[in-house]
């Protein structure tokens, strides 16, 4: 039973009247690990998530939580997740550590409510009523909400969006936590750095389905090519450089004394550029290697920004 993964989704199709939102979606997700899904506004990264919790009914295909149906068998697995909620459902009125507190209370095993409200950042504002809160603090309590329950897997709809850097900080602590746990972490997100820095693996969703996945490295990596830049004096004979560079090497001088060279840059590529430089007086002011990011992959796949 283990060896499911955490998440199953095959050939998932959800439909707004004549809007597809997914259409035809894959994905799998392991259990321990942290999985993101990242897309473009409107790529069925929420629908997707809300499928998976249960709240929305697939038109077509197959979604397996924990090895359940999350519609079907709900009754089953909504003590075994955490879904972090949008204001949606909470009383206006109550306080933020008496919901946390109150919510504790309906769980086997909870958290200590008192230190996950302080590693929150949530003390000053614990006896605040809800409607009070600001949009930060009220995603910050929701989050506390979806793990105060030790769940074996959460759900995160774009944990951080508006948090500063210092909630931000707490929230990828707190993920890195569940992860160490063995809780399995499936979030949204719209932040490429959080992404590379907190998961294990990525998919990529754009217009419904997932158009690439794998680890961030891995993704990043893609057989892509790399980018060396160098500065000097402008004009340089890039032809003879190019001489002396594997035959699928490209250079570029991109403004006058800014070159550019892609190709498989790697000690040897270095050491050839360099010692041309050096055969022809030329003295680099800089030299610099560019790996990839997951931005630069996501940019490339979907010819978009991912904060549109
Ligand atoms: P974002 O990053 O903007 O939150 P998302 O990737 O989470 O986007 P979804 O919210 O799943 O995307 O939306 C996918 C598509 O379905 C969008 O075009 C959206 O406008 C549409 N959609 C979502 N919910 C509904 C709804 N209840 N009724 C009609 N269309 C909807």
């Amino acid at each position: 039973m283990q060896s499911t993964p955490a998440v199953e989704v095959t050939g998932l199709v959800k439909r707004y009247g004549a809007k597809t939102a997914v259409n035809g979606l894959d994905l799998s997700v392991p259990r321990g690990c942290v999985a993101a899904v990242l897309g473009p506004n409107g790529a069925g990264k929420t629908t997707t998530v809300e499928t998976c919790e249960g709240y929305r009914r697939p038109d077509a295909g197959h979604v397996r939580v924990l090895g359940l149906d999350p519609v079907a068998e709900a009754a089953a697995l909504r003590p075994r997740i955490g879904v972090m909620l949008q204001s949606g459902g909470v009383y206006p009125g109550a306080r933020a550590a008496e919901m946390l507190r109150h919510t504790a209370k309906l769980h086997r095993d909870p958290l200590d409510p008192d230190a996950l409200i302080e590693r929150l950042g949530l003390a000053s504002c614990g006896r605040t009523p809800y409607r009070r809160l600001s949009g930060g603090q009220q995603q910050r309590l929701a989050l506390a909400m979806a793990v105060i329950g030790r769940p074996e897997l959460v759900f995160l709809d774009e944990p951080t969006a508006g948090l500063d850097p210092q909630a931000r900080r707490a929230t990828w602590d707190l993920v890195r936590e569940l992860r160490a746990d063995g809780v399995t972490v499936v979030l949204t997100t719209h932040f490429m750095d959080e992404a590379e820095q907190l998961a294990d693996t990525v998919a990529i969703i754009d217009g419904g389905k997932v158009i690439a996945h794998g680890a961030p490295e891995e993704l990043a990596r893609g057989g892509a090519e790399d980018t060396l830049r160098f500065s000097g004096r402008p004009g340089l004979d890039l032809a003879s450089l190019l001489k002396a560079l594997p035959a699928d090497t490209a250079a570029a001088e991109l403004t006058p004394g800014s070159y550019r060279v892609e190709g498989k840059v790697d000690p040897q590529m270095l050491a050839t550029v360099t010692s041309w430089c050096a055969q022809h007086g030329v003295m680099p002011d800089r030299i610099a290697v560019e790996r990839r990011t997951l931005e630069d992959v996501f940019l490339e796949l979907t010819g978009k920004e991912l904060r549109s």
